[in-house]
């Protein structure tokens, strides 16, 4: 471990919409930041799909509007959400989705210059990294955040490069900016679950994953 730790005025941790939002943001505002992220790159899959306004204005701050709704599926064509035996198959019924209702569509329209749409995590985190870079991210990649530690001096971060094995320490000299946005269960929600300020403002989350013949469900 070097003994000098790098210094930063915000350390993000993980690359996902939050983070990579985060460093975008960060650097069209001209705070030195560093995003480190566990893996070798972003998202392989869609996820986090469905992105409502209050996103997209984000997006269109950043100058990023346009590049994500070239991407996306528009919300006209996510009218209904349809429920049927399969995708080729009879169909039991179909309700209006995503602020397509027409009693409710003015609304939407009115609500914001911006469109919801539907825009999968694997194609928007891209656009974003890219932004971020192009803002002045450092970007690490391969990089897992490990533990952190507070004292008068700022938050010291432990990171560990995944490609040597190595670890090394970042200093964040504005620790009242620190961003964490890690799903769940993840090594900087354990870090700050233990201190005292944090609790109760973490929340476990649970995935089920049900399998069923079907042939009990609506008789
Ligand atoms: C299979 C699946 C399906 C989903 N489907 C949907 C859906 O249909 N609709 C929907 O809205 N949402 C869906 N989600 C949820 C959605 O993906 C999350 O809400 C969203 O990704 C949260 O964004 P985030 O940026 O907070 O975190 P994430 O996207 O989880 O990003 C976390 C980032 O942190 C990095 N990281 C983690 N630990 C460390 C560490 N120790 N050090 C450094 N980096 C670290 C990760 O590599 C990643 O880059 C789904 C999730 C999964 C797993």
């Amino acid at each position: 471990m070097t003994s000098k730790p790098v210094e930063t005025d915000v350390l993000v941790v993980g690359s996902g919409p939050a983070g990579a939002t985060a460093a975008a943001l960060l650097g069209m505002y001209g705070v030195k930041h560093i995003l480190v992220t566990k893996y070798g790159w972003l998202a392989d899959t869609p996820r986090a799909h469905i992105t409502n306004q209050r996103a997209m204005e984000v997006l269109r701050d950043l100058g990023l509007e346009d590049k994500a709704v070239a991407q996306a599926v528009p919300q006209h064509l996510m009218a209904n959400n349809v429920f049927c035996e399969s995708l080729a198959g009879e169909e039991f019924g179909r309700l209006y989705s995503w602020g397509n209702h027409p009693s409710r569509k003015a609304d939407y329209d009115l609500a914001s210059p911006t469109r919801i749409c539907d825009l999968p995590q694997n194609l928007l985190e891209p656009i974003l990294i890219e932004a971020a870079g192009q803002r002045g991210t450092s970007l690490c990649f391969n990089t897992e955040f490990v533990d952190l530690v507070q004292d008068a001096d700022g938050v010291t971060a432990t990171v560990k490069d995944r490609l040597s094995g190595e670890t090394y320490r970042a200093l964040t000299v504005a620790p009242e900016w620190s961003i964490d946005k890690l799903g769940t269960h993840n090594a900087i929600q354990r870090a700050l679950a233990a201190r005292d300020a944090w609790q109760g403002r973490l929340y476990p989350t649970t995935n089920l994953r049900i399998q069923s013949s079907g042939a009990e469900v609506g008789t």
